[in-house]
């Protein structure tokens, strides 16, 4: 890997962060608050958020296993994926270089930061090739992007081709595991020590029921850390969406729960799905929701909205040609889906 220091953009590097009214006096006692010109009224949301969150993220320590100097929390990790362009990119400059298909926000991140970014197809497994994504880079290569599961397709990428990734790449390497909960895989953010230029990528908005807060957060080497906190707004994670996310982290049972039961019906919905007359293939998933495809997906997207039920159609992505990206839901919600799709002709 090459030092922080020669991937970090100057600008950031030399950055000095905005010093919030807080920071001044901080650790010592006090109960006058006229720092902030914040209202007496209305309390408690009179006050500034912590801009450093750290009772969620000592919540999080003991959910995730990971220290909170190890964790950049983000208004969703879209936020966090941005940043990881703003601290490590110069626009006009430097490229990314990620698969294809993926989740969209790499590449929207990228062309609003005016970065160049650079995909390399998968395979007919929707696997990864750890040498034709490094063929890809040059030496203006600052981010390799991976997801996995992957979004569209579901599932996990092969592990030892993202090892020689960050083995082998000279860059910073991010892994998005916004569904690792739904499946048994080692997640990548317990290996932070082994792989400096690792950044792990996780969200409350997907197993843990909290899209509506957004909540989200970047694992990462405590000198990345210091990075990110640096560039991101200084109140980034509202008030209320800290504390909601206290007490949700507080019942992880709960959600295991939600977890299993979402798995249950996942594993029956691909044996369902793949009954279906209109379904050629159902792929496989790690993820809580699956990728098909059928007869004319543009056609039963249509049909299905005219029954109420939205899908995702993938129609017009690389690889995915008559593919629908299907959310696991509720049992009630699962049987609505294949039942109106028993009756299509
Ligand atoms: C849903 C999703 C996210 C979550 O984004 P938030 O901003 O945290 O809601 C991140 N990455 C991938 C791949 C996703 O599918």
């Amino acid at each position: 890997m090459k030092t922080l220091s020669e991937l970090v953009r100057p600008n950031i590097l030399g950055l000095a962060p905005y010093s919030c009214a807080r920071d001044e006096f901080k650790g010592r006692d006090a109960h006058v608050f006229l720092d902030a010109n914040e209202s007496p009224y209305n309390s408690p949301f009179n006050r500034y958020p912590d801009p450093l969150q750290m009772k969620v993220k000592e919540k999080l320590a003991r959910v995730k296993g990971v220290a909170p100097e190890n964790m950049c929390l983000g208004n969703g990790s879209d936020e966090t994926i941005d940043l990881a362009y703003r601290c490590f990119c110069r626009p006009g400059i430097d490229n990314v270089v990620a698969m294809e298909p993926t989740y969209g926000m790499y590449k929207v991140c990228a062309d609003v930061n005016d970065v160049e970014y650079r995909k390399v197809l998968l395979d007919d497994n929707f696997q990864i090739s750890a040498d034709a994504m490094l063929s890809a880079c040059d030496d203006r290569t600052k981010i390799i992007w991976l997801c996995s599961p992957n979004n569209p397709t579901g599932n996990l990428l092969n592990a030892v081709e993202i090892e020689k990734i960050l083995t082998t790449f000279g860059g910073i390497v991010v892994v998005d595991e916004a569904y690792s909960d739904f499946n048994k895989a080692r997640a990548w953010r317990t290996r932070l020590a082994e792989f400096p230029n690792l950044i792990v990528l996780n969200t409350m908005s997907k197993a843990w029921g909290c899209a509506a807060i957004r909540l989200g957060m970047a694992f990462a080497s405590k000198e990345i850390i210091e990075l990110f906190s640096k560039v991101k707004y200084p109140y980034n994670v509202n008030e209320l969406t800290q504390n909601f996310a206290i007490q949700r982290l507080s019942d992880a049972f709960e959600v295991e729960k939600w977890v299993r039961t979402i798995v249950v019906e996942r594993e029956r919905m691909v044996v369902a799905f793949g009954q279906l007359p209109i379904c050629e293939k159902v792929y496989p998933t790690d993820a809580n929701f699956f990728l098909a495809k059928v007869s004319d997906a543009p056609h039963i997207y249509n049909y299905l909205i005219d029954h109420g039920i939205v899908v995702r159609n993938r129609n017009n992505v690389q690889l995915c040609h008559n593919c629908l990206r299907i959310t696991v839901g509720s049992k009630n919600e699962n049987n609505e889906l294949l039942a109106a799709l028993r009756q299509y002709l």
